[in-house]
């Protein structure tokens, strides 16, 4: 298991002007000003974005890299594009991965 932090499109505070002060997400991820993080996206610790990184896509190291996708629930989506946890299922697009299926979790009576 990998150590990873959340960061969520537009969670954080906007960037600085300065290319000298870089956005600190979380507690040890970089991200280099102007790159844009994708929604449900897991930046490693220690990781030092240097480019856009799609939606749901798990990014480790310096410069970071893809290594995986990860699901909205947070856990690690297969090669299949399934959730093996909460059964969701994700589509690649441009911009990342898409759900095309979804799980209901709360269950009417
Ligand atoms: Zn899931």
């Amino acid at each position: 298991m990998i150590d990873v932090g959340v960061i969520q499109n537009g969670a954080g505070p906007a960037p600085p002007s300065s290319r000298k002060a870089p956005t600190l997400w979380g507690p040890t991820a970089l991200i280099v000003c102007g790159h844009t993080i994708g929604e449900y996206a897991f930046i490693g610790a220690g990781a030092v974005v240097t480019k856009d990184v799609p939606e749901h896509a798990l990014m480790v190291g310096n410069p970071a890299k893809q290594i995986g996708w990860m699901c909205i629930c947070g856990e690690k989506i297969d090669e299949h594009l399934k959730c093996k946890t909460c059964h969701h299922e994700f589509e690649k697009t441009n911009n990342g991965l898409i759900l095309t299926a979804k799980l209901h979790l709360d269950t009417e009576s």
